[in-house]
């Protein structure tokens, strides 16, 4: 069998969940949609059924097969619905709905459902993607809390900038969310994972972390969070060949890398068909046999190359890790142009074995 695969690390899971309830005592969304960021959205909420507080998804689809696998928790949709089609499953399953667009108020006053909702009410508070304008809110609101279709409204809001600190823009959103919501009654959502990390003061009465609960850090790449998280997917191949250059040779599609040294090259078997990064750069770490080693020539489909030389135990048959304990994705992404959110949920075509 081609020895690709993602390990992933259920205990460290649990571990990340429970540190992020660690630094709050408000109650946290694990949040698992996008098949939970390419883990395996099914096996990661049951390993942490007993601990979450409550699930939290994109899309009905993606809820309905958390309730087809026995989860019972709480399952928050944070896009709502698209369709009001999707209304009376929602109201069958007892999910949790965003709501974010006067589409959504306007089929949800009109309906005629079974039981009412436990809608989040979402609150455009500066990062103008989805949500409600401040001027509107408090209005919406008082229409929501009069609605027999509305059993509970609590607010939320989202940050697009709480991985920079610096910029100011967390505390203006977080000010505006305050200010918008200081009469209403219900609880408040506004952290995502370096909300949590930095932002103590926006916890409110629900966290949501996601990429944290994977292991890796929200922040361009450092060491401080890094080293508080476990990471959960180990993704590992072999080296399933070894070659020998001289001088002067180059390496791969496009000729990217011309040997500066004689240079023992290793080819593993993991490629962007994989998921791995095409756009990994010359000198993106890699483990072998638990030493780093960096890539050597582009990334093509099913293989890439790195460099042995300075490992000379390692060789034909070496276990490689891409990421994982002892490199954390994020520092690949790093190298790579994107972010660790990203190499997770490309993960295709190998398989996950759960430990
Ligand atoms: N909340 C919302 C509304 C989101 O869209 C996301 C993810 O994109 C999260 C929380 C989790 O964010 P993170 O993975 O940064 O913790």
């Amino acid at each position: 069998m081609r020895p690709a695969h993602a390990l992933i690390d259920l205990d460290a899971l649990r571990h990340n969940y429970r540190f992020a309830k660690s630094l709050s005592k408000s109650r946290a969304f694990a949040v698992i949609k996008a098949n939970a960021y390419g883990h395996g959205a099914v096996e990661c909420a049951q390993a942490l059924a007993d601990d979450a507080d409550a699930f939290a998804v994109a899309c009905i689809e993606e809820a309905l097969q958390l309730r087809a696998a026995g989860i019972q928790q709480p399952i928050l949709l944070l896009e709502g619905w698209f369709e009001a089609s999707e209304l009376p499953l929602i109201v069958e399953h007892q999910l949790w709905c965003v709501v974010h667009h006067h589409g959504q108020v306007q089929e949800l006053l009109a309906a005629q459902l079974g039981a009412p909702l436990h809608i989040w009410l979402k609150l455009d508070s500066g990062m103008h993607r989805v949500g409600f304008s401040p001027a509107e809110y408090a209005g919406l609101w008082q229409q929501l809390e009069r609605s027999q279709n509305v059993a509970r409204l609590a607010s939320m809001t989202h940050f697009s900038r709480a991985d920079e600190p610096e910029t100011g823009r967390t505390e203006e959103q977080l000010a505006t969310f305050e200010r918008v919501t200081r009469d209403l009654k219900g609880p408040t959502s506004l952290c995502n994972s370096p909300g949590i990390l930095a932002w103590p003061q926006a916890h409110g009465d629900w966290l949501r972390p996601g990429i944290m609960l994977y292991g890796a850090t929200p922040f361009e790449f450092e060491q401080e969070h890094a080293a508080r998280l476990k990471p959960v997917m180990q993704l590992q191949s072999k080296v399933i060949a070894v070659r020998e250059l001289p001088v002067g040779e180059p390496i791969g599609y496009g000729s990217r890398f011309i040997t500066q040294r004689p240079t023992r090259v290793g080819v593993v078997a993991m490629g962007y068909a994989d998921g791995y990064p095409r756009h990994a750069t010359d000198g993106t770490p890699v483990l072998v046999d638990g030493q780093r080693s960096q890539i050597i020539g582009r990334v093509s489909m099913d293989m890439l190359t790195l460099d042995l030389t300075d490992l000379p135990q390692s060789g034909l048959g070496s276990n490689v890790r891409l990421w994982g304990a002892g490199l954390n994705a994020s520092e690949v992404a790093s190298h790579a142009g994107t972010i660790a959110y990203q190499l997770f949920c490309n993960l295709n075509r190998v398989p996950r074995r759960f430990i």
